[in-house]
Formats: C-alpha cells, structure tokens, sequence
C-alpha cells in the first residue's frame, strides 16, 4: 500500500506520456452551452487556465510528437531524455537550436491574446487569471500574460549542467558552431560538433555546458512551480483546459482534479480527450475561435 503510494507520487511529480484512447468517448456530462459557460465565468474570482501544445499549433509550432512531426529520424521523446543529451549533446543541440529559430519568429495567436487581455481586464476587477503551461515557447509572455507557470521549463532559457545558473537566453544563433545547423530534413547528417564548441556557461571559472532549460522525459519536475500550480488549484473557482490532448502527466491530471471539488471546468480543444468526460463543458474547435468568444467582456464586468 506505502509503495503504491509512492508510486503514485513518483508518478504525478515527472513528466510522462500514457497511450491515447483511440475509441470515440460516449458521453453525456458535459455541455458545450455557451451562455451556461458564461454565467461561471462572470462569477469566477480565480481563473486557471492550463494550456498545451495545440494553443502554440495554431501559431505555427511544432511539437515534434506526432508520427508525422518528426526532426530527421526523431521525435521529441527520443531526443529529450537525459540519456540522449549525455550520449549525443550535439545532436540533442542541433533539435533544440532548431526549435528555438522557429519559435523566436512566431507570434502569439487570438488565443493567447484573449487570456492576456481577459487577464489585465479582470484585474482591475479584483480577480486573477493564471496560465498553467506545458509550451516551451515564449508566446503567452509576449502576447501580455503576466501570471504564467511554466511546468515544462523554456526553450529559451538555459542551465548549465555544472553550476546550475539558468538565464534567459534569445540570442540567435545561441553559438556560432550552430549557425545554420539543425536542418530537420529526414537526410540531414549529424553536425557532430565537439562538446567544446556547444552552448557553455559565461559564469565566472564555470565554462560548464548548457542545456536547454526544460524537462526531459523522465524527469522531475521543479518542485517550486509545482507548488505553486497547487495552491492555484486549490484556489480557482473556474478551470480552463486549452489545447491540450491530456496525455502527458502530471499536466493531464490537474483538471480532473479540479473538476472533483466540483469547480466548472471547461474544455476547449480540436477533440474529445480521453479526460473530456471529467469536464463540465467541452467545446470544440480551434482555440483562437473559441477562446475569444469565452473570455470576452461579460455584461456583469462592472470597468
Ligand atoms: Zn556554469
């Protein structure tokens, strides 16, 4: 029973992915009412809302996990493991590079910009919005987000693998053994750059190697922001679980939680999700259709 439950912890604190249920969820829980969904949010003081990867999808990032989406030979599961960044760093660099090119050129979506501005708007109310992310990527910062919780860590910052200083870090290339490296084309060889020449510390004696500032598969998740994103949860009277397939723990499981102190929870997503019938509303579609329309001034808002 005490190694079950220590299980369940292990489980819940690193960062995981389960299969996705491929048969068609039969539900009759939840509603895609608009007006009902409206009536919540204008009596909601604390807003969570968690986002995945879709919400940056629709700003043109790619996630690298579907079949589909693959860097060369890769994707991301197999190259964001510690295991790979100690065997190939090189290599690990050259995706991550990659992806930092990308996501340094994107703008945030009406979906990032509807949570900013709900976000500033409710303020002067006296109530709060946060953002709960599993994205990598800058985008909710940019569009205006302020109270942002980053589970997953950033692909642009960095920390460095002797010392442990993390820093912001845009620069482009992020070194010059780099500079045009990164190519995802399926052919594409292997750069094979000498550890030496790879992104390293600027700390004073340090000269470490940097990594990029995220989770890997398989590993913990910074206990500080995961206490943080649990008193959120206790906190939010209204949850909002956007673009994300909830499949990757411990993200998956924050919304159901939620659901179960009975706080509205609300779905906006592509597709029914193997947590959708946990949620009292589902609506689909893309969420820079969607988002805007939920998070719009209510006629209640007293400016
Ligand atoms: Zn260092």
């Amino acid at each position: 029973m005490l190694l079950q439950k220590r299980a369940a912890i292990a489980l819940g604190l690193r960062i995981c992915s389960t299969h996705v249920i491929k048969r068609p969820l039969i539900d009759t829980r939840h509603s895609s009412d608009m007006a009902e969904f409206r009536k919540d949010f204008s009596k909601a003081k604390h807003i969570a809302i968690i986002t995945g990867a879709g919400v940056s999808e629709e700003s043109g990032v790619p996630t690298f996990r579907g079949e589909n989406e693959k860097w060369r030979k890769w994707q991301s599961q197999d190259l964001a493991t510690p295991e790979a960044f100690s065997r190939t760093p090189s290599r690990v660099w050259e995706f991550y590079h990659y992806r930092r090119e990308l996501v340094l050129n994107k703008k945030p979506n009406a979906a990032h910009l509807a949570i900013a501005e709900c976000e500033a708007r409710l303020k002067k109310q006296g109530r709060s919005v946060v953002v709960i992310t599993q994205c990598i990527d800058d985008l909710h910062r940019q569009a205006g987000s302020k109270h942002v919780l980053k589970i997953h860590g950033s692909l642009l910052e960095t920390r460095c693998v002797s010392c442990g200083h993390v820093t912001v870090n845009k620069r482009s290339p992020i070194c010059a053994a780099l500079k045009d490296k990164g190519a995802p084309g399926p052919d594409v060889p292997d750069a094979d750059i000498p550890v030496d020449k790879l992104p390293r510390c600027d700390q004073r004696d340090c000269h470490g190697l940097l990594r990029p500032n995220m989770v890997f598969f398989g590993e913990t998740l910074d206990s500080h922001i995961l206490t943080k994103v649990e008193k959120e949860m206790e906190l939010c009277d209204l949850c909002l679980v956007v673009g994300t397939s909830s499949i990757v723990y411990p993200a998956a499981m924050f919304g159901p939680r939620v659901a179960s102190r009975g706080v509205p929870v609300a779905e906006f997503n592509r597709n029914a999700t193997p947590k959708s019938e946990y949620f009292t509303y589902h609506f689909q579609g893309v969420c820079g259709t969607t988002l805007p329309e939920a998070l719009a001034q209510h006629e209640s808002e007293d400016l």
